[in-house]
């Protein structure tokens, strides 16, 4: 991904998801549901009217043969062909009187009317006696009567006849009359007349009755509309009788559509054959057919309506939660790209998305890990380690809670006659030998260089100091090209609200303790070294205060003949008095601390001037003058132009430069820089200084250094002799004393603490002591009462 293709997309407008859905997906499925719909609506239009005008067909024949068939039974039931031959013999009978047939017939009539069910007026009809009996009695018989007709008289089978439709029609008269001949040989000698109900008319031809404004009328085969349904429309009337005429002018009355007055009309025949051949005719307007598929249609395009809403509402919930998802997926990827691991994505979908999101939590626990380890040792780095022993201590109230700082003795020495890629193996074999020794209850970091903290839940300190040394030993054995000592330092943590990188501070204090000292292992963090902490913040604060306000002052500790007591020479030993307490501060509370922060270049130089100083008063004094030692820390050393600053300061204050000894200590060898040293020194001797090695076998120096260093004086370290009541020391120091005297050295012994150490030395053949058998550090005015007076004097402790 490109730079420019990143702005631009800042610049143009973003385009949300949803809308690009709603116009690629809602609206084209909205047009073409819509479309679909208007098409299904007009087919199913075409196809209703169809089917209607099918169905009215049907219909109509349906019920003309049931119609056809009702009859029949109902001629059946009445026994109607039996018993037109009985009235066939009755009106012939010449037998009978007048007034007895009449009566016969009477009877007849009312049988059959009590019969006979859907013919609600019966008749006999008597030709000969020219005689028309009813259920109400005998009428003239009327030959002009519409079914009494000569073309119709010679049928001797039943038949209809429909009344012709009259302007005057009255709602009584009957339309249809079924007429049953009485045959008598082959004369016709009577009819049984049946007046067919009006209400079974409607009933059986009544047809596709749901259309309001149909109208139809039956029409007999004279052409005459014989009958037609009530409460019809005017306008579709019209129509019909339209067609009726033009039935009438000779035209087909066939099934068809047709246009009047700017509307469609659905037009229906059917002959029915039982009515004497007449014709069913009947009109529906197409709108009233459409009418009622409006409401279809309506109903269609409602659901329609209603199944697209659902759908888009289905497909924007869809959609919105595709978005929220990519939302929540860009928000993770924003938090990564500012450093922020801590949340993984919660999408547990089952889809490419739930991949998606699987892929971006994998990448995001890498970068976390990343992000928390140091990848060489795969250890917490110190910020993640804070941040996991907080939630330990936090879950688990029961158990005490220590930090141990682990440190590798002389790493850098290592890393420097090695290759690094030793160190880093070293390392790592450290680092997997701590994760042997703890259980998985604690948590392991890395803080840089050679550090390493642990953190272990215990109850139990012995258990717990136990494993610590456990780990040393298998330290110290983990590398074959040399000795791998660690040191431990243990600090508790006492509160959950403790901040842990102080903790690991106070830990690293003790360890500092016990750091080099190869007879102890460990040191567990107490009060005390919160004392030294407390004194270790005064002096950085208050270091330049001290120096500019004469808070540092120096104190002299002579140098005697061990046989004599004659102060052959002087160390000068540098003081911090701080007046609000009046304590003094001794120098190895406050020289480490200078050395690290670079304070110590000038300390040194105000006691190497104050030391000038003090010859010089002395010279001014008249006294026999005796060398002062001053101290020259290794970060001095090696500054540039410390030799000219020595030369500087003697000429300054105008004294010899062999009465101004400096004390190199014997640990300033250990940076591997003896061609440095020997340069300096050199340089120091050829100015005129005496050149003294501090602090020989403290630990440090090598016997070889020893011998081509160009060192005047040897100070053997209080350390040396310390033991010398055991006699292998003794004869060790007296060892050492003859050696050096080979190498014509001249040899202090420092730290000569009481009588029988002074005589336990005298026959080791050194000669000069600086000790507290002689005196303590003194005061200057001591001091001189001390070397040059020999008036009483008081010490720096009593
Ligand atoms: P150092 O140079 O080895 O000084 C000798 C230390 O041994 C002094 O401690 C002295 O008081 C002590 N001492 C002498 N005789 C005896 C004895 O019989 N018994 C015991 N227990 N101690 C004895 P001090 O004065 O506390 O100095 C400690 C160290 O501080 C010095 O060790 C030196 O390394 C450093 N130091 C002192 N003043 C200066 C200074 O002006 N500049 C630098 N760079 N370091 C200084
Ligand atoms: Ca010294
Ligand atoms: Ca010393």
């Amino acid at each position: 991904m490109n730079v420019k293709s990143n702005k631009k997309r800042k610049t143009t407008k973003v385009k949300k998801i949803g809308n690009k859905f709603t116009i690629l997906c809602v609206i084209p499925s909205v047009v073409l549901m819509a479309i679909l719909c208007f098409i299904s609506i007009s087919i199913t239009t075409d196809i209703s009217c169809k089917s209607l005008k099918m169905s009215m067909k049907s219909q109509a024949e349906g019920k003309v043969v049931t119609a056809d068939t009702n009859i029949d039974n109902e001629m059946r039931k009445a026994n109607i062909f039996k018993r037109r031959v009985e009235l066939a013999e009755i009106i012939t009978n010449e037998n009978l009187s007048d007034a007895e047939r009449k009566e016969i017939l009477c009877s007849a009539v009312l049988e059959i009317s009590y019969v006979l069910n859907c013919f609600s007026d019966v008749h006999i009809l008597s030709t000969n006696d020219n005689m028309y009996i009813g259920k109400s009695g005998v009428t003239e018989f009327n030959k002009n009567v519409y079914w009494y007709n000569e073309s119709k008289s010679g049928k001797k089978d039943p038949y209809f006849i429909a009344s012709p439709m009259s302007e005057e029609e009255n709602k009584e008269k009957h339309m249809f009359t079924y007429i049953v001949p009485i045959v008598y040989g082959n004369d016709i000698v009577g009819q049984i007349v049946l007046g067919l109900d009006d209400n079974y008319v409607l009933g059986v031809f009544n047809l596709a009755t749901n259309f309001k404004e149909q109208v139809w009328a039956i029409i007999s085969q004279d052409g005459e509309i014989v009958h037609h349904n009530r409460g019809y429309n005017e306008k579709t009337f019209e129509v019909l009788k339209m067609k009726h005429e033009n039935a009438v002018n000779g035209n087909n009355l066939d099934d068809s559509r047709t246009s009047f007055n700017g509307q469609d009309y659905i037009i229906h025949t059917k002959q029915i054959n039982i009515l004497d051949n007449a014709v069913l005719l009947y009109v529906v307007p197409v709108k009233e057919i459409f009418t009622q598929y409006y409401v279809t249609a309506i109903l269609i395009v409602v659901i329609s309506i209603i199944s697209i809403f659902i759908i888009a509402v289905c497909i924007r919930l869809f959609t919105k939660k595709i978005v929220n998802d990519i939302n929540d997926i860009r928000n993770s990827i924003s938090n990564i790209s500012k450093g922020d691991y801590a949340k993984e994505l919660e999408i547990t979908s089952n889809d490419e998305i739930g991949m998606l999101v699987d892929d971006i939590n994998g990448i995001i626990k890498k970068l976390r890990y990343q992000a928390e380890h140091d990848m060489k040792t795969d250890y917490y780095n110190g910020s993640a380690f804070a941040i996991k022993v907080r939630n330990a201590v936090l879950k688990d109230k029961k158990s005490s809670h220590a930090i141990i700082r682990v440190d590798i003795d002389n790493f850098s020495f290592i890393n420097d006659i090695y290759d690094w890629s030793v160190g880093d193996e070293i390392l790592i074999k450290v680092a997997n030998i701590l994760k042997m020794s703890f259980d998985e209850t604690a948590i392991f970091g890395y803080l840089g260089n050679d550090i390493f903290v642990v953190y272990v839940p215990y109850t139990e300190i012995d258990v717990l100091i136990t494993r610590v040394l456990k780990a040393s030993g298998l330290i110290k054995s983990c590398e074959q090209r040399l000795q791998i000592v660690a040191h431990f330092g243990i600090c508790d943590i006492k509160d959950a609200n403790d901040d842990i990188s102080i903790v690991c501070d106070h830990a690293g204090i003790a360890l500092k303790t016990v750091k080099g000292n190869m007879l102890v292992t460990y040191a567990i963090y107490n009060e005390k070294f919160d004392e030294n902490h407390k004194t270790q913040k005064f002096v950085e604060s208050h270091k330049q205060i001290a120096l500019d306000s004469g808070h540092f002052f120096i104190m002299l500790q002579p140098k005697c003949n061990i046989d004599t007591g004659e102060v052959v020479g002087a160390e000068a030993l540098v003081r911090w008095k701080n007046p609000d307490t009046n304590e003094v501060i001794s120098p190895g509370k406050f020289i480490p601390i200078f050395e690290k922060n670079g304070f110590i270049v000038n300390l040194d130089r105000f006691v190497w001037e104050e030391s000038c100083r003090i010859l010089k008063s002395w010279r001014d004094k008249g006294y026999d003058l005796i060398p002062v030692s001053v101290n020259v820390s290794r970060v001095n050393i090696f500054h540039s132009g410390v030799v000219d600053y020595f030369d500087m300061l003697v000429k300054r204050y105008n004294i010899s430069p062999d009465l101004l000894e400096i004390e190199i200590t014997e640990s300033a060898l250990l940076e591997d820089n003896e061609n440095r040293l020997r340069e300096v020194i050199d340089k120091l001797r050829e100015k005129g200084f005496r050149v003294l090695m501090d602090d020989f076998a403290s630990g440090y120096s090598s016997m070889l250094a020893l011998q081509t260093l160009p060192f005047d004086v040897i100070k053997i370290d209080k350390a040396l002799i310390d033991h010398i009541d055991i006699s292998e020391n003794k004869e060790f120091v007296r060892g050492v004393v003859a050696f050096l005297k080979d190498l014509k050295k001249k040899i202090v012994i420092e730290g000569v603490e009481n009588e029988w150490q002074k005589e336990a030395l005298k026959d080791t053949g050194s000669k000069i002591i600086q000790g507290y058998c002689f005196s303590r550090p003194l005061c200057l005015e001591d001091f001189e009462k001390y070397a040059f007076g020999k008036d009483e004097i008081q010490s720096e402790d009593e």
